[in-house]
């Protein structure tokens, strides 16, 4: 069963910045996006992007994601 996995953008406002649970997922379940349409990556403001979960089949509900954000912004759900 897959997992629920969500993301509260209003407690996770620079991704770009933390990028802990990017760089914690044993599994690379997670990507980093944009809210805005295609613009130059070095024009696109720190608050516009956003961390998804993308590779949700490869998670393993280890929950070392949820333990890590400091901004209590990820939900693991199955
Ligand atoms: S660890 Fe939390 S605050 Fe940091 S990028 Fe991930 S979801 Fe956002
Ligand atoms: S629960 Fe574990 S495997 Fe799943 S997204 Fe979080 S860190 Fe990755």
């Amino acid at each position: 069963m897959l997992p629920t996995i969500t993301i509260d953008d209003e407690k996770c406002k620079e991704p770009l910045s933390c990028r802990k649970c990017l760089l914690i997922c044993p599994s690379y379940v997670f990507g980093l996006g944009t809210n805005v349409g295609p613009q130059k990556f070095r024009e696109i403001a720190l608050s516009h992007f956003i961390v998804r979960g993308v590779r949700f089949d490869k998670c393993s509900g280890c929950m070392e994601c949820v333990e890590i954000c400091p901004q209590n912004a990820i939900q693991v759900s199955f």
